[in-house]
């Protein structure tokens, strides 16, 4: 079905629906964010939300938001940090092609947008989780979230925790979990502020005066057009396009057929509607990538590729494994462990969501390359390889940490992990470090804003989590304060 996105002339609009100084699409991240600022910057605020309550995607997130430089959750924790350790870390883990301008500008800012998150009432609790895990499993405030004590991230930032986690009161993971704890309160500053909001309402179209300046939003309410009129700026924060089929094909085709962590909302109408006006766009090929299978499990045995071969520490961020298997392994992964590294797993504490049997078993290395299909030979100089360092208590060819090394014995499994990844989309609209969306000229669009996952953010290609939450939270409020100019 075609989807019009093209700008309406203001001149065109005979009578306006509604009216604020500032409209914002979307009630996520970033939208609740952007419509705190406007409300404390004194503007009257619309908030436009498609389905028929706020929270997005975030609210169903594991809620890390990616914060350091030295936060006091951190230092209750006993961890040391600085804007430039933080820098460091980011710079190398966002890349290639990381803004370092834009990681600069948000570790600066990122205690002060701590204490901004505390004081909008979200709760956090002074307790690190150091489990291999994709969430802590209880209510703990801090976790590693992008694998900064783990190779080669280790040898290049000093590590420090820096995924902060909202306090959540009986988690269930990936139902209900402590993105909640983040919205919730977000919403309520937003809404106890003045921040108004419409439901089950869609934004579709941008209103432009002749000079081009973006002075309000179309929108789609059970079967009618509503003419929103903004009188200072309109916030573009409708989340990515993972679920917009020909966008991901367009722009980010491995990711295609495997969205996660997204909701069917992100289908990339704020990226299109300014692109309409000539929107400039950034790391479009970027995406989170998820792979299926606990960490847990992981750590405790070694990933290898088609070619029986080792790739990655397995101790690294868990999203990391899934770019590097997604993007430069075909998809193809088998972890091999032992019984003993299997059971070992199994009676962790994790809730056993993504902990998966063997898919092979054998006696002996040489077998269970046989059963798989794998070139004579390879998966036996791996393990030979892997067991002579891990009896030393060393991991020279990838430098997984020597807790986690150990020699691989018998009986021996095979999981099949190929075609186990997932992910959602991280490029959008370009935009200046006051959240302007830029023309393809290079100068800002007059009265035209975005933050949160429509817009490109920290990431270039690397991931850690709470990225999203972050730096939707840390722009949406960039971009609630600029659109709230007079
Ligand atoms: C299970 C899960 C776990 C995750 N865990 C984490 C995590 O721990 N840390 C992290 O950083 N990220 C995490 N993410 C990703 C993160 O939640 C999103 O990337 C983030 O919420 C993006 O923020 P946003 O404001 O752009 O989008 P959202 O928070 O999704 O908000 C966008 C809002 O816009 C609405 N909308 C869409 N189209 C329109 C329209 N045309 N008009 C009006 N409204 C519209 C949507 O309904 C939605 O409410 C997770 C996601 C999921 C689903």
């Amino acid at each position: 079905m075609r989807n019009d996105v093209s700008p309406i002339a203001a001149a065109d609009i005979c009578s306006w629906d509604h009216e604020a100084d500032v409209v914002i699409a979307g009630f996520g991240v970033a939208g609740a964010a952007a419509a705190v600022e406007a409300t404390r910057a004194g503007a009257d605020v619309l908030v436009l939300e498609r389905t028929g309550s706020w929270g997005g995607a975030a609210a169903m997130a594991g809620g890390f938001i990616y914060l350091g430089g030295g936060t006091s959750l951190q230092a209750a924790c006993g961890f040391e940090d600085s804007v430039d350790n933080m820098s460091a870390f980011l710079n190398a883990a966002m890349g290639p092609g990381a803004d370092e301008n834009r990681i600069a500008d948000y570790c600066a800012g990122s205690v002060a947008h701590f204490e901004w998150l505390v004081g909008c009432g979200v709760p956090f609790k002074a307790e690190f989780f150091g489990e291999p895990g994709w969430e802590p499993l209880g209510d703990h405030g801090l976790m590693y979230s992008g694998g900064e004590n783990s190779h080669p991230f280790n040898t290049i930032a000093s590590p420090a925790p820096r995924g902060h986690i909202p306090q959540m009161v009986d988690k269930k993971q990936g139902e209900a979990s402590a993105g909640y704890m983040l919205m919730k309160p977000l919403v309520n500053t937003a809404l106890a502020a003045g921040a108004r909001a419409l439901y089950d309402i869609r934004a579709q179209r941008l209103a432009v005066e002749s000079d081009g300046r973006v002075v309000g939003v179309i929108a789609r309410q059970y079967g009618k057009d509503i003419a929103l009129r903004a009188r200072r700026g309109v916030v573009l924060a409708t989340g990515s396009f993972a679920y917009n089929d020909a966008m991901v094909a367009q722009f980010a085709p491995r990711i295609a057929g495997r969205p996660a962590a997204s909701v069917e909302q992100h289908d990339g109408q704020s990226i299109r509607m300014a692109q309409a006006l000539g929107a400039d766009l950034a790391h479009m090929d970027a995406t989170e990538v998820a792979i299926f299978i606990d960490p847990q499990q992981l750590v405790r045995g070694i990933l290898v590729n088609g070619r029986g071969q080792r790739y990655v520490a397995e101790d690294s961020y868990p999203g990391r494994i899934g770019q590097l298997t997604l993007y430069h392994q075909d998809n193809t992964a088998y972890l091999i462990l032992d019984d003993a590294a299997q059971e070992a797993a199994m009676a962790s504490a994790s809730p056993k969501l993504m902990m998966r049997p063997p898919t092979w078993v054998a006696g002996t290395v040489a077998e269970l390359e046989s059963e798989m299909g794998l070139a004579p030979g390879s998966l036996q100089a791996t393990v030979a390889t892997y067991n002579a360092g891990a009896a030393r208590g060393t991991d020279p060819l990838l430098h997984k940490k020597a807790q986690w090394l150990r020699p691989i014995g018998s009986p021996v499994g095979a999981i099949d992990l190929r075609d186990c990844t997932g992910g959602f989309t991280l490029g959008g609209l370009a935009t200046t470090l006051d959240a302007e969306v830029v023309h393809v000229s290079g100068v800002p669009i007059p009265g035209l804003y975005a933050a949160g996952r429509s817009a490109a953010g920290l990431a270039a290609w690397g991931y850690a989590s709470g990225i999203s939450l972050g730096d939707g939270s840390f722009y949406g409020r960039r971009a609630g304060r600029s659109a709230a100019r007079p």
